[in-house]
């Protein structure tokens, strides 16, 4: 039920479009609130995206404690799921102890593809030779990244076997950018010349979110020892952790699972720098499905007393352009993370990734998830029952305790504290 016409709420400015909805939809002065208040970020919305009425809150955590390639960081991440961030420095702090993640990260090449249809049989190899005018045009738009050690690598040129449409492929050096932009133009900017030297005209030009030339590893070795916890004996959460990685390696309905929660870490660090999440994500899925089998992006083995970890997935990371740089808070996430250029970037993020893998199983093949998960559900009941500063941790612990998670039962405990 529109109470304001969508022509209305498209014209005027941000202030505009807050009243008529205020008005539209009765809100009240803190529930428009919710819709940011920060004026400078307010700003900055207005000219990120379109038709913008605020910002969106998500709660920034940090990580401390990785030790990836000898060197100390502490991660940002920013997520609203609880457990997520308690993971990931339980990932780290293990890893540390036994030395650290060791990564690698690829050249930071992407692809873009011009379609093109109706190119006569036999054309295609006509583009190729063309190559030095198609890279007089992708340099006017790259040049630039050229300056910077980048710029176009490869053309190539295939035949898609059903439809007929040719794609040429431009393989580009980002250097530190995601690329997606850049790409896009150098696609635009050789249309004419791949029209020209083919017969064909254009579909579309744009970059593969594929990223499969940008694969980042990480990599750990642990003595089975330091997985002890509780009743629990190293040796057998090891051995349980690897029998974890192979029924996802077999069952795609685990995999899923298993992935997401590498995810949890690599898209809360995508959220805190300001990178396009859903192009990373789309990466991953589909580097997970290579084999034509959706798999799990880690693998675990157990050799003398040692538990090896190590991932790879493709990670199109960027420290600058997008929203990177232009978003104050991921600005400061980027100077807390030590200003690192594109591929550290990509190699933080596998570490984190792994980290964050590396406890969920650890926890899900000894006491389970749901203890850590319950922990934060309580605090959050005793939030909403009023319970405030020290009282939230003495609240939530009389919830589980009790094992009721009622917000009545929250606010009588809360009543009961205040009135000693
Ligand atoms: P961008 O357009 O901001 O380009 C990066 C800029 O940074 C360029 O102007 C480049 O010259 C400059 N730069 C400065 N120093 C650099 C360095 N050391 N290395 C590399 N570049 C340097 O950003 P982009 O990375 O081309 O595109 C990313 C943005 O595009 C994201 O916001 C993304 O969401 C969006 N986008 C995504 C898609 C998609 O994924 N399908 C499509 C369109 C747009």
């Amino acid at each position: 039920m529109p109470r304001t016409s969508g022509s209305e709420l498209r014209k005027g400015d941000l202030r505009d479009r807050r009243l008529l909805l205020e008005k539209a939809y009765a809100l009240s002065p803190s529930e428009l609130d919710g819709l940011g208040t920060d004026a400078e970020m307010l700003e900055r919305s207005e000219v990120m995206v379109e038709y913008a009425v605020g910002y969106f809150a998500v709660p920034l955590g940090i990580a401390p404690g990785f030790l990836i390639d000898s060197v100390e960081r502490t991660i940002p991440m920013a997520t609203e799921e609880p457990s997520v961030i308690a993971a990931a420095t339980f990932g780290a702090s293990l890893v540390a102890r036994a030395g650290g993640f060791s990564t690698a990260a690829a050249d930071p090449l992407m692809a873009a593809h011009i379609y093109l249809r109706n190119v006569p049989e036999g054309n295609e190899a006509r583009i190729l030779t063309e190559k030095a005018a198609i890279r007089a045009a992708t340099d006017r738009v790259l040049g630039r990244m050229k300056r910077r050690g980048g710029g176009l690598r490869k053309v190539g040129v295939l035949r898609l076997a059903e439809g007929g449409f040719v794609r040429v492929e431009l393989e580009i050096d980002v250097r530190d950018a995601m690329g997606a932009n850049i790409l896009n133009s150098a696609a635009e900017s050789a249309r004419p010349i791949l029209e020209r030297a083919s017969g064909g005209t254009t579909v579309m030009a744009i970059l593969s979110n594929s990223a499969d030339r940008r694969i980042a590893r990480a990599r750990f070795a642990m003595p089975t020892r330091l997985l002890a916890r509780g009743r629990f004996d190293g040796e057998d959460v090891a051995r349980a952790i690897v029998e974890a990685y192979l029924i996802a390696a077999e069952d795609q309905e685990r995999a899923v699972t298993h992935n997401k929660g590498i995810m949890n870490g690599v898209s809360a660090l995508a959220l805190a720098t300001a990178n396009d999440t859903r192009g990373i994500e789309a990466a991953v899925h589909r580097y997970a499905t290579q084999s034509g089998h959706y798999s799990p992006l880690s693998r675990y083995e157990l050799s003398d007393g040692q538990l090896a970890g190590t991932i790879e997935l493709p990670m199109p990371f960027g420290t600058v352009g997008g929203a990177t740089l232009f978003h104050p808070g991921a600005r400061t996430v980027l100077k807390i993370l030590g200003n690192p250029d594109g591929p550290t970037l990509c190699r933080i993020a596998a570490a984190l990734g792994l980290a964050q893998n590396l406890a969920a199983l650890a926890a899900l093949v000894s006491e389970g998830i749901q203890q850590g998960h319950m922990r934060l559900h309580a605090r959050r009941v005793a939030f909403e029952a009023g319970a405030r500063g020290s009282d939230i941790a003495k609240v939530a612990q009389k919830l589980q305790e009790q094992g009721d998670y009622r917000e009545t039962y929250a606010r009588a405990v809360l009543e009961g504290i205040r009135n000693g």
